[in-house]
């Protein structure tokens, strides 16, 4: 019997920051619906040619294509090489983050730069670059990854809470020009997920306050997220597939959080 086409079949979607953690996750959740995939993000050549193996094992066709998204040059080239991959780019992923953490008074002005450049301007630079192709062909799904941070504050994170509330802010503004068209624009806002991004913040807190590992990941959690447990990675992947997907057409510059709780208090 002939295999049901896949919702995604013969899209292609580029994920930022896609070598590690929720970009991963997102990759693989879009391959598993038929979509051909472009990687992008740092990582050493033999761990990148294995993901892609892994996620070509899919059935679709993936590739990897480097840039700094932090340069505003490079978004704008790897979003034109990721469409000279399979010939557009029909979903645009906004993933790639970086965090720091310090008190305002002590936040490195190169380290504010760095961390609004990722994960805000990058995402700016890189809708502009795809949007015109988008609605050229009539169809096209934007998702940009913020964070209940996108929503509400914690001490110590001033740019990456000000760049998040900004990416929740533009993820509205697209969905509005966009309106009338095929393509959509939506944020997803996870709590916390234990990704090499938040590993960095446990061993950070465990080595201040003399905690063992699992001391420090329930301290991080009770301290935010009610439900207790991490958002998994996967569970992401599955809603970045439903929004790319048909009954999402009409969702329209929302900001889904999937946060075990964390925005609800
Ligand atoms: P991660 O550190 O596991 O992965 C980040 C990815 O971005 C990697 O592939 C890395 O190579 C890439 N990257 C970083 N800087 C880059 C740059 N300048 N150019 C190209 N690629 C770059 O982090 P993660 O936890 O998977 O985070 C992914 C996104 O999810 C981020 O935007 C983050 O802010 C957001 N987020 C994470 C959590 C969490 O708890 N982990 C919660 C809310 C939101």
């Amino acid at each position: 019997m002939r295999p049901l086409a896949r919702p995604l079949s013969g899209k292609t979607a580029l994920v930022t920051g896609s070598t590690s953690g929720i970009g991963l996750a997102i990759a693989q959740a879009l391959a598993r619906e038929g979509a051909n995939v472009v990687l992008n993000g740092f990582g050493e050549a033999p761990a990148i040619d294995t993901l892609k193996k892994a996620i070509a094992a899919q059935g679709v066709e993936v590739e990897y294509r480097p840039a700094d998204i932090g340069q505003p040059a490079e978004v704008k080239s790897l979003v034109e090489a990721a469409a000279g991959c399979f010939g557009s780019v029909d979903i645009l992923v906004n993933n790639a983050g970086i965090q720091h953490v310090a008190p305002v008074e002590d936040f490195a002005a190169a380290k504010w730069d760095a961390v609004i450049a990722t994960n805000l301007s990058a995402c700016f630079h890189a809708i502009a670059a795809a949007l015109p192709a988008m609605k050229a062909r009539g169809w096209g799904r934007i998702l940009n990854i913020a964070s209940a941070h996108g929503l509400v504050a914690s001490a110590n994170k001033a740019a990456y809470v000000a760049a998040k509330h900004g990416l929740v802010g533009l993820t509205k503004v697209v969905a509005l020009e966009t309106a009338r068209t095929a393509v959509t624009c939506n944020a997803i806002c996870p709590g916390w997920v234990l990704t090499p991004l938040v590993q960095r913040q446990i061993d950070a807190r465990a080595s201040e306050h003399g905690l063992s590992p699992e001391q420090a990941k329930a301290e991080l959690l009770a301290e935010k997220q009610p439900s207790m447990e991490f958002v998994r990675p996967e569970e992401i992947g599955a809603l970045a597939a439903f929004l790319c997907g048909p009954a999402a057409n009409q969702i329209r510059g929302a900001s889904y959080v999937i946060d075990g709780g964390w925005t609800a208090q």
